[in-house]
């Protein structure tokens, strides 16, 4: 295939040749026959393929490197189908699940049968080990695991909470194996007990409960532990300026989700407990500190903890709701909507979802336009924004905390070379055959829209590892 007259992230227009899984060139003027360095070859009438993607933005996929799959275990909250689809539809092309599923991916065999259920994914994936008591570092960590983590540090409220000496001794181990861990944050110790006794009506008091200081104290906690063992550590979900500020001044790397870029305790009394989720969501003038620390690039990845629950499971008070909300979808939309005001520039959120996922996670295929790398990419229309509906996305949640919001959504998403969801109510869309339906039709809403087949593949995978000597 070959995108014509494309919009990068830099501003530069160029053609982009796809061939194969990868992207063959990235030029002023690629001629339609693939004409490159290699030649016309048996998949000419692929490449031949022209897309005029003029006035249009080109993306390499997001790399969500924070989501919750939820199987096994949780079938009816997600599935890796409903998952990945979630994700072709808003531009992911890869995605890192976490290990709190029934059971927890904490040992070999439980890492196995994950992997098993994982190969069912539209988009490329990686799959992190936890760590609990009963944990079995020694055959965890022989598997092709992403990371290990998220690791929950002195979270009472998991089941998957540690001490800090199994903290040590599982950075300790992963260090030692050439493997990043992420850590969820959060010292339970902290918390403020007088908040717990506010009435479960006032949805507030979840953001009362789990404190500013919990968050801050454990990532210097385990700041502290990562740079005496030397460890890569990754704070997931920071939350909080101070937070933040720690963890780049210890030399560590951090995400931050949408929901706490964009949603704050002001949107509480709209959200209910769909606004319940740990990190909890800060004051307003806690989240413009947060977004100014992603405009000027402190801060490395936006990840979503996608982390979907039924209405019906939501439909309770505050200290009953389970935590956790969708994001995968509408993470490059919304990210996408506030570039198109001029908040973001186009490079930042092509670095926040992609180039620095790729670089710290070592996916050195992924995570940019360039010659050589996997053709993950997305297709954007930059000045079509349109407004998020839950109903209308694809994770089994079927509502989302960005009601409403301005969201700027693919027109295609491609992985390795394969478009795997495509939107046909657009007129710019005039490529043919390139999808014959495959798997994970979404319900409802857009019919205009096809999914390909289930292509994903674990990043870490020997086979990949392989392939990329070359
Ligand atoms: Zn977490």
């Amino acid at each position: 295939m070959l995108v014509r007259n494309a919009t990068l992230a830099d501003g530069r227009r160029r053609d982009v040749q796809v061939r194969g899984e990868r992207i063959d060139a990235v030029g002023r003027r690629l001629s339609a026959e693939g004409g490159t360095e290699n030649g016309r070859d048996d998949d000419e009438a692929e490449a031949e393929r022209v897309i005029d993607a003029t006035g249009k933005l080109l993306l390499p996929g997001a790399i969500d490197v924070h989501v919750h799959a939820r199987e096994p275990g949780f079938p009816y909250k997600e599935t890796w189908e409903t998952l990945s689809a979630s994700a072709a539809a808003g531009g992911v092309t890869t995605v890192v699940d976490q290990p709190n599923t029934d059971p927890p991916t904490i040992d070999g065999e439980r890492f196995d049968a994950k992997a098993e259920l994982a190969t069912r994914s539209l988009v490329d994936y990686g799959i992190n080990g936890g760590v609990t008591p009963e944990w079995e570092p020694g055959e965890l960590l022989e598997r092709p695991l992403f990371a290990l983590g998220e690791i929950f540090l002195a979270d009472s409220t998991g089941e998957m909470g540690i001490d800090a000496d199994l903290f040590e001794a599982a950075v300790r181990e992963a260090t030692e194996r050439g493997v990043a861990t992420t850590v969820h944050a959060e010292d339970a110790a902290l918390f403020s007990e007088t908040a717990r006794e506010r009435d479960g009506d006032d949805v507030d008091g979840w953001s009362a409960f789990r404190t500013i200081e919990a968050e801050v104290e454990a990532i210097a906690q385990a700041c502290t532990v990562g740079a005496e063992l030397g460890a890569q550590l990754h704070i997931a979900h920071a939350s909080t300026p101070e937070g933040i500020d720690r963890a780049k001044d210890a030399g560590m790397t951090c995400e931050v989700t949408p929901h706490h870029l964009f949603l704050s305790r002001a949107d509480l009394d709209e959200l209910g407990t769909c606004g319940r989720m740990n990190p909890p969501l800060r004051s307003e003038d806690c989240r413009k500190a947060v977004y100014e620390r992603v405009a000027d690039g402190t801060v490395d990845v936006i990840a979503t903890d996608h982390a979907p629950h039924t209405r019906t499971e939501k439909d309770t008070d505050v200290w009953n709701a389970p935590s956790g909300v969708p994001g995968v979808e509408t993470l490059l939309p919304l990210l996408l909507a506030e570039a198109r005001e001029g908040k973001l520039s186009y490079e930042r959120v092509r670095d926040l979802t992609a180039a620095n996922p790729a670089a710290i996670f070592d996916l050195p295929r992924k995570g940019r336009v360039e010659a050589g790398k996997d053709a993950d990419l997305a297709l954007f229309d930059p000045e079509t924004a349109r407004e998020i509906r839950g109903e209308e996305r694809h994770s089994k949640a079927g509502w989302t905390p960005f009601e409403g919001s301005e969201g700027v959504f693919p027109e295609w998403t491609m992985v390795r070379g394969q478009v795997i969801y495509e939107r046909t109510d657009d007129e710019s869309w005039d490529v043919d055959g390139s999808s014959d339906g495959g798997s994970g039709d979404g319900d409802g809403g857009d019919s205009d829209e096809r999914f390909g087949e289930a292509i994903g593949e674990n990043v870490r995978s020997s086979s990949r590892t392989m392939a990329n000597d070359d």
